[in-house]
């Protein structure tokens, strides 16, 4: 499970300051050197890291104590309420349109990173709050990813449209909001390609649909496990194509959970989903506030 480590040195960390009656400004700085430690070893990336420990430092210096707390529990609360506002603070939902308005979703991301997976798990979400997705196979490198998307849409009861692997993604995915029309479709998942590195082939075919289709999102997908390298990516994306959010698959490994807190803060853009399994319905709506609880144990 993620941030179990994380987890437990922040405990450790909580255990000394709750001990103490009174805390000097010097506890309360060891206090936040070993908190700015921790969130290093959970590869949470180095700008967020000092960003972070300075604004809980000068929330926790000279404030009073709150009615109720004492100085370790206000500690903990200052740092849980930065965690959430360092994740977000509020939970951004996917902007689908109501009725019976189509909404055009693009997913990106790297091979591997699950974004197959986490189209189909999507598609099955939105069919379950009464939308009628299609989903669009416009990765036409792999067959394999052709056959994967079918094989997880027929799971989930959702159509997928492909034009084998011969066609020009941009052209596939024009074709399919024309089917998604004619059989009043009104959520249509575009499933991009993925390569092992960002290329600027991949960057120019994500632009090219964009250019040509009206995308109401991009949503990008990363891979926890990956840590700052996820983050990274999220920032190339972010720059190069425009992402709308990100998803963050993965989180239910061994990850040290340090891109959960670095996506917001290094690129701007939320974290609307986690994906917590490989099955079709492991996929979690992102609550920052939950999330830093979790972290908090
Ligand atoms: P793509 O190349 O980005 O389309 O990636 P895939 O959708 O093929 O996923 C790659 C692998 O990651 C597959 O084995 C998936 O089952 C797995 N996977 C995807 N999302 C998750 C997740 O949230 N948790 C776990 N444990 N595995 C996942």
């Amino acid at each position: 499970m993620a941030f179990e480590s994380l987890t437990e040195k922040l405990q450790n960390v909580f255990k000394k300051l709750r001990s103490k009656g009174r805390l000097t400004e010097e506890d309360v700085k060891i206090a936040l050197k070993e908190v700015k430690m921790a969130l290093l070893e959970a590869d949470v990336n180095f700008k967020v890291v000092k960003q972070f420990t300075k604004s809980v430092q000068e929330r926790a210096v000279g404030q009073d104590v709150m009615n109720g707390l004492n100085p370790g529990q206000m500690v903990i609360k200052i740092v849980n309420d930065e965690l959430v506002s360092l994740m977000g603070s509020e939970t951004t939902e996917l902007p689908i349109k109501p009725g019976n308005d189509m909404t055009v979703i693009m997913m990106a991301g790297l091979q591997g990173a699950g974004k197959t997976t986490t189209a189909a798990k999507l598609a099955g979400k939105l069919k379950a709050k009464g939308k009628r997705p299609l989903l669009v196979a416009c990765d036409v490198y792999r067959p394999a990813a052709i056959t994967q998307l079918q094989v997880n849409g027929e799971k989930q009861g959702v159509e997928v449209f492909s034009m084998g692997d011969k066609q020009k993604p941009v052209d596939i995915a024009k074709a399919a909001i024309g089917h998604a029309k004619e059989h009043q479709q009104n959520v249509v998942i575009i499933d991009t390609a993925g390569r092992l590195h960002i290329d600027e082939n991949m960057m120019q075919e994500l632009a090219d649909i964009k250019e040509n289709v009206q995308v109401d999102a991009t949503v990008l997908v990363v891979d926890a496990m990956t840590g700052q390298d996820a983050v990274n990516v999220a920032k190339t994306f972010t720059d190069k194509v425009g992402i709308d959010g990100v998803i963050l698959t993965k989180m239910d490994g061994d990850t040290r959970g340090g891109a959960a807190l670095s996506i917001k803060a290094v690129t701007g853009k939320p974290i609307l989903y986690v994906g917590m399994g490989e099955k079709l319905t492991d996929l979690e709506q992102f609550y920052p506030d939950r999330m830093a609880s979790r972290i908090l144990g």
